[in-house]
């Protein structure tokens, strides 16, 4: 068969088949291999998951789920009565995903036809724009400010020259941790498209979610997650909450099976053991207060503050990716690097457990006195 004929029998998309291929990140063990270390022995503060692991109750209902051989409850109506005591909104307006990736998904799906566009603040989650080009969406940056404040004017000249359906907002932001201030939100309301709130952090932050506002606000959606207050990175289990107008669209769109059984009793063990968990959140918030003050106190590294389960500091002096990569080679210690615009001299080091943050403390000084 000619190579022509096998074209002309897969064609997958065009766009798809030119695009430049996602690395990402190595696995523990890819990483452990690499530096020739165990896998125990690294301590990961790259991806501000939750060094304490899920609470001893979900442990618990894994090791006895008897159900996996039938299909999941496509409503996960269990779940969603449970978080509506925590978030304080009715079961009606919460959709329920395989992490608030999936939820990320779902409203590009329902708002974006082949052209339109959407509103995204740079340096912010690239998860935003990741998923933009599959779905026909065309991103609109507006770049934030020096101090990552929004840039309310530009956002809102933006928002009338595009014409753009929704507005993508992270609060506590990804990566540098500030809160966007309550009289900025409403302000962003006013604007003619919807509002997404990501409230991935919102547990770390000792503010109010502005979930409870949904139900009276039509062009408000706020996402969170289980992820990383609750342990459950890897179970994937992340929520939205909707304007009632926009849930029996999301019900039509939605994979019928997207939460699986283990995701489900894993996150309503999670709401179980609420105390428990803030526990574990109180001590994170501690771990980060305490990064920030000592970092500040390290002569090449300028923290900024933040309100989230980490901490982002501009390097000075110093290579940022070497710096990356010295605590890994050196210290089996990984942290993130960005290699983007605005972010190329900023690492961003998670929270973790005291020793974790001892050990990152005691390296970060050991690398200061070889400059
Ligand atoms: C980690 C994170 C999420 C969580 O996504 P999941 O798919 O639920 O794991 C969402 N938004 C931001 C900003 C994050 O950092």
């Amino acid at each position: 068969m000619t190579m022509t004929q096998t074209q002309n029998k897969v064609r997958i998309r065009r766009d798809i088949a030119a695009m430049e291929a996602y690395t990402p990140t190595a696995s523990l063990e890819v990483f452990a291999e690499r530096l020739g270390r165990s896998v125990d022995s690294l301590i990961k503060l790259d991806a501000n998951e939750n060094p304490y692991g899920p609470s001893p109750k979900v442990q618990a209902a894994l090791g006895s789920l008897d159900v996996t051989h039938i299909y999941p409850d496509p409503e996960a109506g269990k779940l969603r009565a449970m978080l509506s005591e925590y978030v304080g909104v009715s079961a009606d307006h919460i959709l329920v995903g395989a992490g608030a990736d999936e939820i990320i998904e779902l409203i590009l799906q329902l708002f974006i036809e082949p052209g339109d566009t959407f509103i995204n603040c740079p340096p912010t989650f690239s998860m935003y724009t990741f998923d933009a080009p599959i779905f026909f969406a065309n991103a609109i940056n507006v770049p934030r400010k020096p101090d990552f404040a929004l840039d309310v004017e530009a956002i809102e000249a933006a928002a009338r020259e595009s014409g753009a359906k929704l507005l993508f907002l992270c609060s506590p932001n990804n990566p540098d941790g500030s809160l966007i201030p309550a009289e900025t939100l409403e302000r962003l309301l006013e604007l003619p498209l919807v509002v997404v709130l990501d409230e991935a952090y919102i547990e770390f932050s000792r503010t109010e979610s502005a979930a409870a506002r949904v139900p009276d606000t039509s062009n408000l959606i706020v996402l969170r997650t289980f992820s990383k207050w609750a342990g459950l990175a890897g179970l994937r289990v992340g929520y939205g909450i909707f304007p009632l107008d926009l849930m029996p669209h999301l019900w039509k769109i939605k994979q019928p099976y997207n939460l699986n059984v283990a995701a489900d009793v894993a996150a309503r063990a999670s709401l179980v053991d609420v105390v428990e968990r803030r526990a574990i959140v109180e001590n994170l918030i501690t771990e980060r207060e305490r990064l920030e003050r000592e970092l500040a106190a390290i002569p090449y590294l300028n923290p900024y503050p933040s309100r989230s389960n980490f901490v982002l500091c501009r390097v000075v002096g110093m290579d940022a990716a070497d710096l990356r990569d010295r605590l890994a080679r050196d210290y089996g210690i990984l942290i993130r690097y960005y290699a983007k615009p605005g972010l190329r001299d900023h690492v961003r080091f998670s929270a973790g457990t005291p020793e974790q943050m001892d050990a990152l403390l005691a390296a970060l000084r050991q690398i200061g006195e070889t400059l």
